[in-house]
């Protein structure tokens, strides 16, 4: 990429304040310092400065200017990405292009079933307009209260409820997207069915600002549901668990919104760091699913459903134990225990982790030979493996042995875990980010375990979007 000479580059500020306020073009180290870091403070950045226009036309302007002067961009919404893509290098060349003034819901389309709305909306906004509308936007992540729609739709975030809608992708209708070059593209189509060459909208979803900056979204929404019940089953192992997805699916068919799995390990954390969050069964087991069904006709309906399912399982010895919640505060109990094991991991001390997927009957045996490979390379390593298992995509993390040093053992065992991990997704054909992105995190690793055809297919479709590599450069490929 061919950089800006500083001259330019103040040349370029100029311009940018010309054209979106020079109150929205951040230079001050203290006003910049909160885009140019990532959420888990893994990256560290620097930023000739933070540009926040208010609408497309001035995202627009933005990159025509960047573009112009050579000036690469960053684009970041809510900055809650967990693999490095928002965060600008340290060169202090970058530009970080912050998306979250776009924050207006243009259009509820009630008929249509479809919201559009812009990249700088909340998801948890896009969540509430849509229910005020009687409708869901079931896309649902621990991250709704900051995350943007732009970053859920770059990211192709995915969440609780996958298994049932599907991830951003497939939640999405149209885009609107400003190019490399500062022009703007048109896509907000509100289609089911559209046949009219290569999909566009489908190659800037997932990919990380890399091709251009997404400005706006046609999304699809769903019918309420009318009862959500929750119940939470204990199992013997995981491969238990595969077994009674299976069950599960038999008996609740699309209803079935999540499946989550946490191993004892993962529930023994959650106690030793929040011990508020009470163990719901009398005596341990090796594994823990939490499961949500989402019903269109009522409680009582789920709740037999429910029922059915638990006896069933209880007699073909799947299930050791199960508890179905009697109510909202006790479903959001059992949901607070799954969302607290990433904190309760980050209380216990630095780790390693996998944001793996596998095809969901590989699981089991992914897990086995896995932690096998790292019991025998970093004896003690203790695992914390949770998930969403339905949709075949593990947080498969590892933990420094009881007692030891969290950043020595990072330090020291990082780069082999990684390769065990990685080398054991790659022979069960699955992939090294299921959810988070490649961001800068997992860019060396991707070219690792990426056929030449695929990085030679990728490239191509970088140079020719973004022939000057001005558009999050050293993210996703490098
Ligand atoms: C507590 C917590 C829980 C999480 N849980 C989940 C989960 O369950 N599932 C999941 O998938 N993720 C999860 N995440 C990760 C994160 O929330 C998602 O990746 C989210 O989609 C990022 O949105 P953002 O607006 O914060 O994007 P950012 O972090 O700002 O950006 C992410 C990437 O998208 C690019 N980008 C952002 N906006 C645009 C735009 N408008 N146009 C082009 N490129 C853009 C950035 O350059 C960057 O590469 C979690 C994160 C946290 C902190």
């Amino acid at each position: 990429m061919s950089q800006a000479r500083p001259d330019t580059r103040s040349a370029f500020l100029a311009a940018c304040a010309e054209a979106i306020g020079a109150q929205h073009v951040l230079t001050d180290a203290h006003d910049t310092a909160p885009y140019v870091a990532d959420w888990r403070k893994r990256y560290q950045g620097a930023a000739c400065a933070v540009l926040c226009p208010a609408d497309t036309a001035g995202v627009a302007a933005v990159v025509k200017l960047a573009h112009a002067h050579r000036v690469a961009l960053v684009p970041q919404g809510g900055n809650t990405g967990l693999a490095g893509g928002a965060t600008p290098d340290a060169s202090g060349e970058q530009a970080v292009l912050s998306l979250r003034r776009l924050n207006r819901v243009r259009e509820i389309d009630a008929h249509n079933n479809t919201i559009t709305a812009e990249a700088g909306v909340i998801l948890a906004e896009v969540q509430a307009r849509a229910a005020d509308a009687g409708r869901l936007f079931p896309l649902s992540l621990a991250a709704e209260g900051s995350c943007t729609l732009g970053g859920n739709l770059s990211t192709n975030a995915g969440g609780t409820a996958v298994l049932r809608y599907g991830n951003t992708r497939e939640l999405c209708l149209g885009l609107e997207v400003v190019t490399p070059q500062g022009e703007v593209w048109d896509g907000l189509r509100g289609l089911r069915k559209d046949n009219t060459g290569y999909d566009l909208r489908d190659l800037f979803i997932g990919a990380e600002g890399t091709l251009g900056v997404i400005t706006a979204a046609v999304m699809k929404l769903h019918p309420q549901p009318a009862a959500r019940v929750t119940a939470l089953a204990a199992l013997g192992s995981a491969h238990a668990a595969l077994d009674f997805l299976a069950l599960a699916q038999r008996y609740a068919g699309p209803l079935l919104t999540g499946f989550e799995l946490m191993s004892d390990f993962c529930m023994q954390l959650v106690g030793r760091h929040f011990p508020q969050l009470r163990y719901p069964f009398q005596t341990r087991h090796a594994q823990v699913v939490l499961l949500e069904l989402s019903d269109n006709e009522s409680e009582e309906h789920a709740r037999a459903l429910f029922e059915r399912l638990m006896e069933a399982a209880l007699d073909e010895g799947l299930v050791e134990d199960a508890v179905v919640a009697e109510s909202l505060a006790q479903s959001q109990a059992f949901w607070h225990i799954r969302e607290h094991i990433p904190l309760a991991q980050a209380q216990e001390g630095l780790n390693v982790k996998h944001d793996i997927g596998v095809p969901i009957s590989r699981i089991g045996h992914f897990i086995e030979e896995t932690d096998a490979g790292i019991a025998r390379a970093v004896p003690g390593a203790r695992m914390v493996t949770f998930g969403h298992l339905g949709d075949g995509n593990l947080h498969y993390n590892v933990q420094a042995p009881e007692g030891g040093d969290p950043k020595r053992f990072l330090a020291e065992n990082e780069k082999t875990l990684n390769r065990i991990v990685y080398d054991s997704v790659h022979r069960h054909r699955g992939t090294i980010s299921a959810e988070h992105g490649l961001g800068q995190l997992k860019v060396e690793e991707a070219a690792h375990y990426k056929s030449a055809v695929e990085l030679k297919l990728m490239h191509a479709i970088k140079a020719a979007l973004d022939p000057l590599n001005l558009m999050n450069p050293g993210k996703v490929l490098r």
